[in-house]
């Protein structure tokens, strides 16, 4: 069954055909690690997860290969301000190595909590420094720089089609020019290595062209993708903010290096998550981490079934009401699958149910839709514990578990067990209207109550 994806290149679903047979290189902008991610970072990385699952299911071999910034990611995208990681080091008081390794043993956890499968190579820019260097170089060979007093950069002007992966056209490229320039020739210009600043002493810096200094933050990623996954390569992916700088500037440099266009076959992004009506950022202080949600005791794949909800595509808003009703559908999830294990006949439609979820996963990663088929084939009785093992290979809410309904005694809250004493009540004397509402009552409290020769049967929902 084909597989389409939608190209942010192009803006239209492509049909896939990966450049070498049945492998795909998969590069992943990967995080900065000196923070925690919040939940909306890790929005892009479930994203990301799922496509590569998918392309797993459609029987294709793939190389993910997912970069760690530890250095050179500056506050400002317009190459200004502190490096992020240094600010963190003096926010922590401890050294900038201490921070990348702590935030990205965090990072990594986050991605199991997630059941994220781990990416085949992780790579640290700061393990790339002779890498990037050469890039640069190269460029500099090639007569696409320029140096200014406080770094080299990249002249935009020399390539005809920069700006096209954003569809930027000439008036955006020009209006560009309100920001602060410094001394750069054009708005879009940007930062290949930049200068450590006179005067104070960088944690991080390397002897590169004649001075101390530290790499631009788009370099990396060019650097490491390709030397993992070759001078052209399948499939990049990152958050819809990447789009008109990092990735921009990562494919302007790249093509420039190497001559070869398309340096990347299809490029996909991921939509924000959002939350009091603005994109979840670190920066604005506007955002919440997976550790917040363990401690509110919410199951990270409660969080992730929450995000398979939604199309990639569309922005999701982020409130603890609909992550509540996810962490509710995920346990109703668990039960059924836990029913359909146990069950001894159904309605035998596993192709059909088969083709309906590929159908699903394979038109642009359409989740929601893929759950829709699952639940319409649970409800219907058509599917087998086997098959639904086997979509979970790409939903990844470890559905071979079941741990709680298995495990877990039931424990009735207190108000649930006087509901239960009432509704006897209302039994014994054959009050049944009021024995039916009880049960309503007492399913708004997540358990369903059925009526047994020896007494209430009572299960959680
Ligand atoms: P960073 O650590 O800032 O480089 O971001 C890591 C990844 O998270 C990138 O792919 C970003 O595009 C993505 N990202 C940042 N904010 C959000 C958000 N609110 N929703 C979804 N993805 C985001
Ligand atoms: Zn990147």
């Amino acid at each position: 069954m084909q597989l389409n994806l939608f190209s942010t290149l192009t803006h239209k679903k492509e049909p896939f055909y990966p450049l070498r047979g049945k492998s795909v290189g998969l590069y992943t902008c990967g995080p900065t690690v000196y923070n925690y991610a919040h939940i909306g970072n890790l929005r892009t990385y479930v994203f990301e997860d799922i496509l590569k699952r998918v392309l797993e299911y459609n029987k294709y071999k793939v190389k993910q290969v997912m970069n760690i910034t530890d250095v050179g990611h500056l506050t400002s995208d317009a190459d200004q301000g502190e490096d992020k990681l240094e600010k963190g080091a003096a926010r922590e008081h401890k050294t900038v190595w201490e921070i990348a390794e702590f935030y990205t043993k965090k990072f990594q956890e986050n991605l199991k909590d997630l059941n994220i499968e781990s990416p085949n190579i992780w790579c640290k820019a700061t393990d790339h420094i002779p890498e990037q260097i050469k890039l640069v170089q190269t460029l500099i060979d090639k007569g696409y720089t320029y140096k200014t007093s406080d770094g080299i950069y990249f002249d935009t002007t020399k390539i005809s089609d920069y700006g096209k992966l954003a569809n930027l056209k000439n008036q955006e490229l020009k209006a560009g020019a309100r920001i602060d320039m410094g001394e750069k020739k054009n708005p879009h210009d940007f930062a290949l290595w930049k200068f450590s600043p006179t005067g104070s002493k960088r944690q991080m810096e390397w002897n590169a062209f004649g001075k101390k200094g530290f790499p631009g933050w788009h370099l990396e990623c060019s650097a490491m993708s390709m030397k993992y996954l070759g001078e052209q390569f399948d499939i990049h992916c990152g958050g819809i903010d990447h789009v008109s700088i990092h990735h921009t500037n990562e494919i302007a440099q790249s093509e420039a290096a190497t001559g070869k266009k398309p340096w990347v076959k299809y490029w996909l992004h991921g939509e924000f998550l959002v939350m009091n009506q603005s994109k979840m950022a670190k920066s604005t202080g506007n955002f919440v981490t997976l550790e917040t949600l363990k401690e509110k005791k919410i199951d990270p794949l409660a969080y992730r079934y929450l995000l398979l909800q939604t199309h990639y595509r569309k922005q999701l808003t982020f409130s603890w009401e609909a992550l509540e009703a996810a962490q509710t559908g995920l346990e109703h999830l668990y039960g059924e699958v836990f029913k359909v294990k146990s069950q001894k006949s159904i309605m035998f439609k596993s192709h059909e149910v088969e083709n309906k979820f590929q159908e699903a996963i394979n038109d642009d990663l359409d989740m929601p839709k893929a759950l829709a088929v699952v639940w319409e084939a649970i409800k219907n009785n058509q599917i087998d514990y086997k098959t639904l093992l086997k979509f979970d290979e790409v939903l990844g809410l470890n559905l071979k578990k079941i741990k709680r309904l298995k495990d877990q005694k039931i424990e009735m809250p207190d108000e649930v067990k006087k509901l239960l004493d009432l509704r006897q009540q209302a039994r014994e004397q054959k009050n049944w209207t009021e024995a039916d509402r009880l049960r309503e009552e007492i399913k708004k409290l997540g358990f369903t109550v059925e009526d047994a020769k020896d007494g209430q049967k009572i299960s959680k929902l």
